[in-house]
């Protein structure tokens, strides 16, 4: 069984429609893919209905923007939650806007030294989608700033970059509480991806177990073999699920599908706590 649990489609970062995710998924040999995009889950149905078509195991997912108390980001991931659950819809909300208000708020800064605007970023947007700083890579690809996304984050866009903006969001514990009322699966995605930037200190982890944590994204490129070490040994002390993935963002990352995979076993307890909706596997 080929299970990668982290993909993105073009409802928040990704380059591909759903469909087109699903269909990829398949052709990349997977028995399981689950859909993870940044705040919202829009992308399900349609990726649901085309899984179905495929003999593709579907796991719905998504993945929330979090920042801890020391302002460090931390990305969640959530698995089979109640997409209606009122108060972690209003938390979505909040990080939907805020991921606005901060995005162009960069875009203000770079149109001091480079030729985008805002219109150029929403032509790389669609309506309704969650806009991150892939999009403003995206522009600036378009206006010659730049070859690609990946050249983009290593410097003009990275979280070290003069042009950065950070943007509040949800404490990682709060939103594992969110999710597990929700009936759905945390599992704290790259939670050591130094490469990124900061990665949490060790109480930010244990408040999140204590908050219900469920799993870590172990098997993630991101993360560090120190990292993926400690990672395990957290794991087993307290008995957490692990998972490998992808984090697959189609032609806008060089991440490739099933690259890292998570166990059987590991998924089939993600089925067995996941409360808020169903999977079609
Ligand atoms: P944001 O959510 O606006 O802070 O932007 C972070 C997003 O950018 C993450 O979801 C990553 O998937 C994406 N990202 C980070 N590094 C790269 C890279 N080197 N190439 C393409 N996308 C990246
Ligand atoms: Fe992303
Ligand atoms: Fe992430
Ligand atoms: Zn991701």
């Amino acid at each position: 069984m080929r299970i990668d649990l982290h993909t993105h489609s073009n409802v928040s970062d990704g380059t591909e429609t759903p469909s087109e995710l699903m269909r990829a998924a398949s052709a990349a040999g997977l028995d399981v893919v689950a859909l993870t995009d940044h705040d919202q889950t829009s992308g399900w149905d349609e990726a649901a209905a085309q899984a179905r078509k495929l003999g593709l195991g579907f796991v719905p997912g998504m993945e929330i923007t979090c920042q801890d108390a020391h302002g460090i980001s931390v990305h969640l991931l959530s698995y089979l939650h109640d997409p209606t659950y009122q108060p972690l819809l209003d938390e979505l909300d909040r990080a939907l806007n805020s991921r606005i208000i901060r995005a162009r708020r960069i875009v203000d800064l770079l149109a001091e030294d480079y030729p985008i605007s805002w219109d150029l970023v929403g032509e790389h947007c669609l309506p309704g989608s969650t806009v991150g700083r892939p999009h403003i890579a995206d522009a600036l690809v378009a206006a010659g700033v730049v070859e690609n996304r990946n050249e983009a984050f290593a410097n003009i866009l990275s979280s070290r970059s003069r042009y950065y903006v950070s943007h509040p969001a949800v404490n990682p514990a709060t939103a594992v509480q969110l999710v597990r009322e929700a009936g759905g699966v945390p599992v704290f995605a790259h939670p050591k991806a130094s490469a990124r930037g900061r990665v949490v200190p060790d109480s930010t982890f244990y408040e999140m177990i204590d908050a219900g944590l469920a799993g870590v994204e172990v098997h993630h490129r991101d993360n560090t073999a120190e990292g993926k070490a400690w990672l395990l040994d957290l794991a087993a002390e307290h008995d957490l699920i692990v998972t490998g993935s992808s984090d697959y963002h189609g032609t806008g990352k060089l991440n490739r599908l099933g690259e890292n995979l998570t166990e059987p076993g590991m998924l089939q307890r993600i089925i067995d706590e996941g409360t808020g909706t169903q999977t079609s596997i």
